[in-house]
């Protein structure tokens, strides 16, 4: 479990189906910018696991500490975003660095800030004036429109259509599909913190922190706490 010294370590973490779909975006983005010599691409995962998964080593966190590199760095690929942040803490415990994977079809224009730790799967197009925190997911055709305010570890699923002016809080999740109506600058649509929004979701009214919403015009499946 050696690498030649000097050699720098990206890992995707999580060998199931987003890890998996997020590894070819990883290769292509680091061939496009090192020399292959200069780096290994590998998997980390902790469950149950093969050796070797689409081309590409498989380690569980333990061994991939162990390995021998210059530096190392790490992109979570797993759609929870409680165990992106759970995972992202003990990285930053063992001093690993986060990297972003960006596929080069996704469109970014104007004053777009966008966090640490991002994935940006195939034709994700940002519009401008967009603030984005850590950890972001967005999974292929989905869109952030002007004036959106994202927080950290939100994730979407593919073909989510976030239109402006649309703040969500910290640890939403959008599905496949779903539509966030656009609000305006002085009454953005509030998607709130922990929030759900089901597959195919047309959300046209804010959504509560920690509440689920399914349907078109979206309505509350699960309220928070639980059953009120
Ligand atoms: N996983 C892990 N460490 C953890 C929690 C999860 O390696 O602490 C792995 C888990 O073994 C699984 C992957 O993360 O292989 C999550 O896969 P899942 O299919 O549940 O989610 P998705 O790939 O759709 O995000």
């Amino acid at each position: 479990m050696t690498t030649p010294v000097n050699k720098v370590v990206y890992a995707v973490y999580g060998a199931s189906g987003f890890g998996r779909g997020v590894m070819p975006l990883a290769r292509a983005q680091l061939k496009s910018q090192l020399d292959a010599e200069m780096y290994d691409l590998v998997f980390i995962d902790d469950g149950e696991r093969a050796d070797i998964v689409n081309g590409h080593q498989v380690y569980d966190f333990d061994q991939f500490l162990a390995l021998d590199a210059s530096e190392k760095y790490v992109s979570i690929a797993i759609a929870n975003s409680q165990i992106r942040e759970k995972l992202i803490n003990k990285l930053q415990q063992h001093q690993i660095g986060s990297w972003s994977i960006i596929a080069p079809t996704v469109i970014q224009m104007d004053d777009v800030q966008i966090g640490e730790g991002a994935v940006l799967c195939h034709h994700v197009h940002l519009t401008s004036n967009i603030r984005i925190g850590q950890f972001f997911h967005a999974n292929y055709f989905s869109y952030v429109a002007h004036d959106c305010v994202i927080g950290d570890y939100v994730t979407f699923a593919p073909s989510v259509q976030c239109n402006g002016n649309v703040h969500i809080g910290d640890h939403a999740y959008i599905g496949a599909g779903a539509i966030l109506r656009q609000g305006t600058p002085d009454r953005p649509l509030i998607i709130g913190e922990g929030a759900i929004i089901g597959m195919g979701a047309v959300v046209t009214r804010d959504v509560a922190a920690h509440t689920t919403v399914v349907g078109n015009p979206a309505r509350i499946l699960t309220a928070y706490p639980s059953g009120s």
